[in-house]
């Protein structure tokens, strides 16, 4: 269903906004006006939303967290960035692996399964979206997603009925 993604963006945030700020980190929402409606499940974008801000929050200290949303003809452009510690060239081709997590073992600090990436890659890909990662060690990371909107989701549907 049409899904205002500006609302999603703001329950999430709010959610994290504690632990954020107990690592002394902001999290900001922002996304243009009138922005259209993406085609999608809302409590899936929520959960792909978690993940991706759950994530930020864990590789970030003293930093800023930020989700953007702008659209693009069809779709609906999201971005969950971070000023956190980022993510080697090697490691993000193998992020999105179930159980593929970044110095596995050493790291106490990291206690998820591994799981977070590959679910919401799934997620995006069964509502025709897209999702890639751009990062640099000690710089952060950016998480860009599409998804589309209503007329891009059914289009190729029977178009007379
Ligand atoms: P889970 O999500 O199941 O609790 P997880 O967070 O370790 O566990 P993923 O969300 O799939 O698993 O992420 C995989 C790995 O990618 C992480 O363990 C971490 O090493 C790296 N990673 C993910 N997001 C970031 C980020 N924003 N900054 C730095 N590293 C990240
Ligand atoms: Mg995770």
């Amino acid at each position: 269903s049409p899904v205002d993604v500006y609302r999603v963006m703001s329950h999430v945030a709010s959610t994290f906004e504690p632990e954020a700020a107990e690592k002394n980190t902001v999290i900001e929402v922002s996304a243009e006006e009138e922005l259209p409606k993406a085609y999608a499940d809302p409590d899936r974008l929520e959960q792909i939303l978690k993940n991706l801000v759950k994530n930020a929050v864990k590789f970030t200290e003293d930093g800023r967290i930020s989700l953007k949303a702008r659209s693009e003809p069809g779709f609906i452009q999201l971005c969950v960035s971070d000023t956190g510690i980022g993510i080697s060239p090697d490691d993000q081709e193998m992020i999105w692996e179930r159980f593929f997590k970044v110095d596995r073992g050493r790291s106490k600090k990291n206690r998820g399964t591994g799981l977070g990436l590959a679910i919401v890659r799934e997620l995006v890909d069964l509502h025709g979206g897209t999702i890639s990662v751009r990062s640099e060690i000690g710089k952060g990371t950016v998480f860009e997603l599409r998804l589309p909107t209503i007329h891009t989701a059914l289009e190729g549907g029977n178009s007379s009925c």
